[in-house]
Parts: structure tokens; C-alpha cells; sequence
């Protein structure tokens, strides 16, 4: 891709390719299956600029790359390229980035002009804080906030909940596209602005640093857990009121709930590709698909009711049960695989509650 452009001096996340004029600055921003509307305009600013041969602007939006051209009227050094001003993003609800060497998440955040945490909260695979994977492919909210899945059963006011937002600002993000507050749909991708996950509507039991193990008298103690690391905010414990759940695969764990992989846990199937992964607790699937390129893959979404919600992430193939479906405990629901950001075949569990991460592993039986 980078080879097709010629002519210009090109600046793709902070790595320079030095040509003679036009001089542009010339930033891309992958959208796979991204939004048209929004590549056009783009096309349309290439057109627009003058002095730009139209040959060159086709070589330029060669490839799945919406381009901004941007006139640089006094040559810029090299060096200070890579501590270029935040790229003037147009709003969109997410970016997806492909990792190039150098890159890190704190650049990123603030090259799109974001958090590290919002870029962490859409991202459940990355597991190190500041070390990206080369290849690896990176969704950067459009704006700071969550990007979250409308689930059956969910409403405008219940999102904004969860999330401690109201409803108008859900509306007010424009890539959002909602009209009305009734206008959403069940698997439709919305971004909430400011979004952070809430406390439980039953809090967890209150942390105490003196006395880790004291637990309010009205909940049951939980079993001895000395191998889980300490979830650090993340990775809520059991609560009173939770489902029955049980493994959804068989196979050691690769990743623990914490700071470093803040989503769920990694269930290793190396040795077990393809091995069916079953529903934790029955349900109604919320989300049954993905995309095999990014993020969790193939992955489906089981909501258990009263704000319980489970994830799979990574099946080989595309899930062989639906949104609306019913399922019961101990049902298959897919077969594990390596799809999306995954280094090896292995199953990646989420147990969510209202939205707020809990640690499964406080959990399963
Ligand atoms: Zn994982």
C-alpha cells in the first residue's frame, strides 16, 4: 500500500517516507467495512486539493484506506513528524488501526485524541498495556467513552445507566445515527460519550486494604481463591443474586482477570482446536457473529437476564446459533478457534453484570 504512493512525503503513524513535492501530509485511517459516506468526503478532499493530479489521488486512496490530505505549506523536519499534532479526525464512531512498529497505545490515544482507557475498554484482547502486537488490529472509539453492543431487552435509558450518561448524549453523538430514543436495534454498535462502567446495582463487598478477607455477614463467603490475582478495580467479585455458571470449555488458563487482560479470562484450547464451547447459564443469544479479521472473531453473546451477559470470543467459524435463540445451560454454541486478535487457539470468557466486568473465575464452579 505504501509502496503505490509516490510523490509525496507521507506520514503513517509517526513513520516517515521522504519523496519530492507535492508535499503532503498524508495520514490513513483503516475502515474495514467502515463507513462510506465518510470515505467519500475523504475522496472528495483529495479532489478538492489543489495541484493534486487526479492519477494521484487515485494512487492515493488505492486500498481499504480512507485518506486525509492535508497541505503542509513549510517542509516539517523528520524528526518532528512523530510528535505531530493529534490528526484532525473527522467524527466517526470508531477507528480501526492496524499496529505498525513503534506504535504504542499511549500514542495512539493521543494521536485519535482519546484515552489510553477508552482505547482499553474496546479492546478486550489487548493484554499489555503498552505493548501492542505488529499486524494486531486496534478499535479506537470515535470519541472518549465505551463502545458497546445493544443487547435484546436493552433501552436507551438502561445504556446511559450503565454507564453513568444520560440519554442525550448518547443521541447527541452523530455517528451514532439515533433520531429517537426508541431508534436502536439488538447487536447495533453505538459509542456512549463519557461512558464509564457503573458499580453494580448490588455492590460487590467493599474492599478493605486492613482486612482483605472481612466480608459483610449477609453474603456467602466465597471459596478460598489464592491464585486469582488481585483484580485492581477491574474483575468485580461474586455477588449475591448471580446465575449458575459453568465452564464454557475445558483447557488451562492462559489469562487471568486483571489489569493486564481486563476483559475475562483465556480458556487454552492448543491441544483442543475446534472443541465445542458451551453456554455458561441459559439464556437468550444477544449477539452471535463477528468478524474474523479483529477483535474477538467469531464470538457470541449470551444474556442471562437481570443484567447478567456472557461472552465467547475467538470460534473458528461462524456460530451455529442465532440472536433471539434460547439457550440452555451446557447447550454448544460454538466451536473454539483462533479467529480475531488471537495468538492460538484458546476461548476468551467474559461475564459481564450490567456491563461492569466481573472475574468469571469468582464465578465457576
Ligand atoms: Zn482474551
Amino acid at each position: 500500500m505504501l509502496a503505490a504512493v509516490a510523490g509525496v512525503v507521507i506520514s503513517v503513524r509517526g513513520t516517515t517516507l521522504s519523496q519530492p513535492t507535492p508535499r503532503l501530509l498524508l495520514t490513513d485511517l483503516t475502515l474495514p467495512g467502515g463507513v462510506a459516506e465518510s470515505r467519500a468526503s475523504g475522496h472528495a478532499a483529495l479532489r478538492a486539493l489543489p495541484g493534486l493530479s487526479a492519477t494521484q489521488a487515485a494512487e492515493q486512496s488505492l486500498g481499504d484506506f480512507r485518506t486525509i490530505v492535508i497541505p503542509t505549506p513549510t517542509p516539517a523536519p523528520i524528526a518532528a513528524l512523530g510528535s505531530a499534532p493529534p490528526t484532525p479526525v473527522l467524527l466517526q464512531l470508531y477507528h480501526d488501526h492496524r499496529v505498525e512498529s513503534g506504535d504504542t497505545l499511549s500514542g495512539l490515544a493521543q494521536r485519535y485524541g482519546v484515552s489510553v482507557q477508552s482505547i482499553l475498554s474496546s479492546n478486550p484482547d489487548v493484554t499489555d498495556k503498552d505493548t501492542l502486537i505488529v499486524g494486531q488490529v486496534i478499535r479506537v472509539p470515535g470519541a472518549d467513552g465505551i463502545l458497546y453492543h445493544v443487547r435484546l431487552g436493552d433501552s436507551l435509558s438502561t445504556i446511559a445507566q450503565s454507564f453513568g450518561v444520560t440519554v442525550q448524549a448518547i443521541i447527541d453523538f452523530a455517528p451514532n445515527g439515533i433520531s429517537n430514543a426508541n431508534d436502536i436495534h439488538n447487536g447495533q454498535l453505538i459509542l456512549v460519550p463519557g461512558g464509564k462502567p457503573q458499580a453494580p446495582v448490588t455492590p460487590p463487598p467493599a474492599p478493605s486494604p486492613a482486612a482483605p478477607t472481612s466480608q459483610p455477614s449477609s453474603q456467602p463467603a466465597p471459596r478460598p481463591t489464592p491464585d486469582i490475582p488481585s483484580s485492581g478495580g477491574l474483575c468485580g467479585g461474586r455477588i449475591a443474586g448471580a446465575p449458575s455458571f459453568i465452564w464454557p470449555a475445558h483447557g488451562i488458563i492462559t489469562s487471568y482477570c486483571g489489569p493486564s487482560h481486563p476483559h475475562g479470562i483465556d480458556i487454552d484450547q492448543y491441544h483442543t482446536p475446534g472443541a465445542p464451547i458451551v453456554a455458561a447459564s441459559a439464556g437468550v443469544v444477544a449477539f452471535a457473529g463477528g468478524d474474523p479479521c479483529c477483535g474477538l472473531g467469531y464470538y457470541v453473546e449470551i444474556s442471562h437476564g437481570n443484567g447478567w451477559v456472557t461472552r465467547y470470543g475467538h470460534m473458528m467459524k461462524p456460530p451455529p446459533v442465532h440472536i433471539g435463540q434460547r439457550v440452555s445451560q451446557g447447550q454448544v454454541i460454538g466451536y473454539s478457534g483462533n479467529t480475531g486478535y488471537s495468538t492460538g487457539p484458546h476461548v476468551h470468557f467474559e461475564i459481564r453484570y450490567y456491563g461492569r466486568v466481573m472475574n468469571p473465575l469468582a464465578f465457576l464452579p
